[in-house]
């Protein structure tokens, strides 16, 4: 049976997966997804899961859930070799090994695009990832209970000040949804008022979201100004270090949060793979989606999304070639399996081909822009259009389901504004407590070894433990904590006839 492999079981390998089980007959080819990751992330909502209006794990898709028929694989293809027809995976556990194909898809989506700016690799973060989106939200919950305590001065303004570099949809996007949340975190922190917090984008450019008219950029920018969040633009940033931000006009201040989405670049992964990659980095592919080299198409090899260049054909898109976003990706995705399923069966494969519907933004509760050709729709109803559309664009209904009641919930009951940043260090409170083994007793001399009963000198500190686990219904656990703490100074007494006693810990 003919051999598929789909690396990255993002947008694109997610949908080319899903279309392949719905459209190959049985027995036609086994399909198999290589991704590290157990989900497909829908990155739209990324900028709602920082501001707390999304769940974060409602924003993705389980892979294994989602995709019954189709062999999963936790790992990354690190490389590959299309003369012979294997790919190397090296799994998230365990030893790489060799997988044979017929035909390989790559998928591998794209990676944020930074620039050697001192401070940015040491102090800022992406949006690419849900842990990424998470962390954000988690961060600013926590800096308003720390900024809550502190009396007003730079300490407490670093906190409270977010920054975020690029003014393209998703650093517009997460902006003003950060906005959104900030305010309406205010309600619970009488401490903090709307003047102590502080928003800033810098945009190189001299303009934001280009996928939107100029006109309708400036209504965000003057929007944002309303809310209380500057725009820089024409401003570079020039350094982050410590979290110190100096941009480009001179101006400079601190910030605990500084965002960085200014730009994507192809996933690197894949200039191990062999293929033939254009001069941006991304995977060379015809229109029908097969990889093209000088010498023309390379059989059985694939590529949609991010990762590709794929050429627009409606005479849009940047350079001639497909914009990086999700509308491309999906629908790519779907025409991947459609064309693999026809070569299958040795009938012809179709070019891609899709006229931009259109974007539209969310940018915060409320608040929105929608632009289709010379269309727009500004505030409430944009804001409609826009969780109109992704609610039901998001895959299966499983998921599509958890999204709106979420949204639903929120209405009525308003966002979870709770931080769960303690999560990174998960042990630590069981650490704390946790009784430990005592450290092994000090050689003595012989006199003194003599003098003790050789058993209980010698009894292995191991033993001890249980002794706390076992201890007496009676006994408060808080006191047994509170021994078990104190076992190590005690210790070394042991080593004198007393260790029989100084044993029972909890007692
Ligand atoms: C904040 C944000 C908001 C956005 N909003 C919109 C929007 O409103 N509308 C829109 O159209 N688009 C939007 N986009 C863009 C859109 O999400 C992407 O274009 C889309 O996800 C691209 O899909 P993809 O399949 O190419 O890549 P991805 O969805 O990124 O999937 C790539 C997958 O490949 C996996 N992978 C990587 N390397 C390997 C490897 N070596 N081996 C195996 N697997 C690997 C990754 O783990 C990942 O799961 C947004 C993006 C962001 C970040």
């Amino acid at each position: 049976m003919p051999k598929i492999l789909i690396v990255g079981g993002g947008y694109a390998g997610f949908y080319t997966a899903w279309k392949l089980e719905k459209w190959l007959r049985s027995g036609e080819a086994e399909v198999t997804v290589v991704d590290p990751l157990p989900y497909m992330t829908y990155q739209p909502f990324l900028p709602e899961v920082a501001a707390g209006s999304i769940e974060p794990r409602h924003a993705v898709v389980g892979i294994r859930r989602h995709l019954k028929k189709t062999r999963v694989i936790a790992g990354k293809v690190t490389s590959v070799s299309h003369d012979s027809k294997t790919a190397t995976i090296t799994p998230v556990a365990g030893e790489p090994w060799e997988e044979t194909y017929d035909q390989i898809v790559i998928t591998a989506g794209a990676v944020s695009r930074t620039f050697p700016i001192p401070g940015v690799a040491d102090e800022a973060i992406g949006l690419k990832t849900i842990e990424e989106a998470t962390a954000i939200r988690d961060r600013i919950l926590t800096n308003f209970d720390k900024a809550a305590q502190l009396p007003a001065g730079p300490e407490r303004d670093r906190l409270l000040t977010v920054v975020v570099v690029g003014g393209g949809f998703a650093g517009i996007e997460v902006f003003a949804e950060l906005r959104s949340f900030v305010t309406a975190l205010l309600d619970s922190y009488p401490e903090i008022g709307f003047e102590d917090t502080h928003f800033h984008l810098i945009e190189a450019m001299g303009r934001i979201m280009p996928e939107v008219s100029l006109p309708t950029s400036l209504w965000v920018i003057k929007n944002l100004a309303e809310r209380g969040a500057q725009v820089h633009l024409d401003t570079q940033l020039k350094s982050a270090v410590g979290g110190v931000i100096e941009l480009s006009t001179g101006e400079s201040f601190e910030s605990d949060l500084i965002i960085w989405t200014a730009g994507v670049m192809a996933t690197p992964d894949i200039k191990n793979y062999g293929l033939p990659i254009e001069e941006r980095g991304r995977l060379r592919v015809r229109a029908d989606l097969r990889v093209e080299g000088d010498d023309g198409i390379v059989e059985g090899a694939w590529g949609a999304g991010d990762v590709s260049a794929v050429p627009d054909l409606t005479g849009g898109g940047v350079g001639g070639f497909c914009v990086p976003n999700a509308q491309h990706a999906v629908r790519q995705g779907k025409l991947l399996a459609k064309n693999i399923v026809a070569t299958l069966r040795g009938e012809g494969v179709r070019d891609y081909f899709h006229k931009n519907m259109g974007a539209v933004a969310g940018l915060g509760l409320g608040i929105g822009v929608f632009q289709s050709g010379k269309i727009a729709l500004k505030g409430l109803p944009a804001w409609f259009a826009h969780r109109g559309y992704h609610g039901l664009a998001m895959p299966s209904w499983e998921r599509k389901f958890r999204v709106i009641w979420g949204w639903v919930n929120n209405f009525f009951l308003g966002r979870d504004n709770v931080s769960l940043e303690a999560r990174v260090e998960p042990r630590a409170a069981f650490e704390k407590w946790a009784a430990r083994p005592r450290p092994a007793a000090p050689a003595v001399d012989a006199p003194a070894a003599q003098a003790a009963p050789a058993p209980a000198a010698a009894a292995p500190a191991e033993k001890e433990a249980p002794v706390l686990v076992g201890a007496p219904a009676s006994a408060p656990a808080a006191e047994a904590v509170a021994d078990a703490e104190a076992a190590p100074a005690k210790a070394p007494r042991t080593t004198k006839a007393r260790a029989p006693k100084a044993a029972p810990t909890a007692e």
